[in-house]
């Protein structure tokens, strides 16, 4: 059987060697500062919120919670991105998407300081990514980093393959890899032989949104997937092809009446890789971990400046 790569661990880790970083910023003026701006109604991003609220919380990181309404203009989300900006208070800024159709995502991620940007989403932070220079991180991707070497899996001169191009997954993920010498290819919905190229890959990362997709004929035996897809699924049928006989799994199911998925069938991967991320309880807690990692990171850099040492 594959190993499983405990996303919950390495978060407790991480969380546990950002508090002390928190109190030292802390004694020293102030703690950092998050704030999380959610436009609208959004019952999914509200859960993520919340979330992420709560780990600023646990670590004594200050957090602000901003929400305007659902038909907030295009001038309103810049103006309140702008008086983030200026605010000395504020670390990070996290604009939580999707945002209302009316507002220009592009402009509103745009607007947000890059040294604030913690999502990692900044076009002047993807630069500095695809550059090689220092700067935050996607939080999905620098997760997915931290537990590869947090579990010591050897990327320098192995063979990677990402499934999906987004610019908050799949892209990042891709040139972290490849900053670590991996030699890497991504792949997407027109490529021909996905399962051929999935089955060279040494890390297997798959981020595509699509339930179970990845199954046995795309995984090289003994290699190393990364599942970072979340796909609910409530049709009954569907859940006892991807469970099979995992009692416990459909027992969840139905009393939920929906289960979380990943893109990766969860019974083919722990018998064919070598290691591999579950589904809950891989890369999704380490996202929170990151934006924690990140703002802190932020707020360190801020204080520096501030004493004239950077
Ligand atoms: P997007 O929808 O933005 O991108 C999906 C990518 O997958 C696209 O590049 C698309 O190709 C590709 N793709 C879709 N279908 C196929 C297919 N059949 N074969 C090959 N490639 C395919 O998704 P995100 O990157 O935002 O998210 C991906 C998944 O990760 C989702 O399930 C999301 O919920 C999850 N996620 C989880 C997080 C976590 O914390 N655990 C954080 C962020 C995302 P093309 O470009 O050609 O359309």
């Amino acid at each position: 059987m594959a190993q499983i790569l405990d996303g919950n661990r390495v978060r407790d880790e991480i969380k546990s060697e950002l508090k002390p970083r928190v109190e030292a910023l802390a004694a020293g003026s102030r703690p950092p500062g998050l704030a999380v701006v959610l436009a609208g109604n959004n019952p999914a991003s509200e859960i993520y919120v919340r979330n992420k609220i709560k780990a600023c919380h646990d670590l004594g990181i200050y957090s602000e919670n901003i929400t305007p309404g659902d038909s907030v203009s295009m001038e309103d989300m810049l103006e309140l991105v702008r008086g983030l900006n200026q605010r000395p208070d504020i670390d990070g800024i996290l604009v939580q998407l999707p945002l209302p159709a009316q507002v220009d995502t592009k402009r509103i991620l745009l607007a947000v300081d890059p040294s604030k940007d913690v999502d990692g989403f900044h076009p002047c932070n993807m630069g500095r990514l695809v550059a090689g220079l220092p700067g935050p991180r996607a939080c999905t991707p620098a997760g997915i980093l931290e537990l590869l070497k947090r579990y010591a899996i050897q990327i320098s001169g192995k063979r990677a393959v990402v499934v999906g191009r987004s610019d908050i997954v799949g892209k990042p993920v891709a040139f972290l890899l490849l900053q670590e010498h991996a030699t890497v290819t991504i792949c997407h919905s027109k490529t021909p032989n996905l399962a051929e190229i999935c089955r060279e890959a040494d890390i297997l990362v798959a981020a595509m949104g699509r339930a179970a997709l990845i199954t046995a004929e795309y995984i090289k035996p003994g290699s190393t997937v990364i599942d970072v897809g979340t796909n609910r699924v409530s049709n009954r049928e569907e859940a006892l092809r991807i469970f099979r006989n995992s009692a416990d799994r459909m027992a969840m199911f139905d009393k939920r009446g929906s289960a979380l998925v990943g893109d990766v069938d969860p019974v083919d991967v722990a018998e064919v890789a070598g290691a591999y991320t579950p589904v809950p309880g891989g890369v999704g807690p380490l996202t929170i971990a990151m934006l924690m990692a990140n703002t802190v990171a932020a707020a360190e850099q801020r204080a520096e400046q501030r004493l004239g040492l950077c």
